[in-house]
Parts: C-alpha cells; sequence; structure tokens
C-alpha cells in the first residue's frame, strides 16, 4: 500500500456519508483521488460540511499531505 504524495488541491473527505462532522470521519484528498472516490459528486444526500476547525486539525493530522492509500490506480 502506497500513500499519494500529493500536497495541493488538498480536500476533506467525509469516509463515510452517515459518519458525522468530526476528526474520525474525516480524510485529507487531494482533488484527484477525492474525486475518485465511490461517493464523490453522487447524486442525493450529501454530508454537512466539516466546520474549519476539523478541516484544520484533519489537514495537519495529515501533515498537509493527501492521506489516501487506495490502490485503485488514483494516484
Ligand atoms: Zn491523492
Ligand atoms: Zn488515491
Amino acid at each position: 500500500m502506497s500513500r499519494c504524495t500529493k500536497k495541493s488541491n488538498l480536500e476533506v473527505h467525509h469516509v463515510r456519508r452517515d459518519g458525522g462532522n468530526d476528526l474520525t470521519n474525516a480524510q485529507v484528498l487531494c482533488k484527484d483521488c477525492h474525486s475518485a472516490t465511490s461517493t464523490y459528486g453522487n447524486p442525493g444526500k450529501s454530508p454537512t460540511q466539516f466546520t474549519q476547525d476539523v478541516k484544520d486539525k484533519a489537514l495537519k493530522r495529515a501533515g498537509n499531505q493527501c492521506e489516501c492509500t487506495s490502490v485503485r490506480g488514483c494516484h
């Protein structure tokens, strides 16, 4: 498993749509990896935005780097 090395165009992804808005449900992903997630851009109920505080903490936890470790070839 290799982690994506992108450090730009970072977005905070909801790991589970119904998983709430705290840090445990946040994953920092670059634009490419984010758009490759199965739930990205799906119509229907979209989760409420993370607060800026949670986004800041998630980015700090991730070291301002994409946290994607997917092997689907998105990075
Ligand atoms: Zn990425
Ligand atoms: Zn990826």
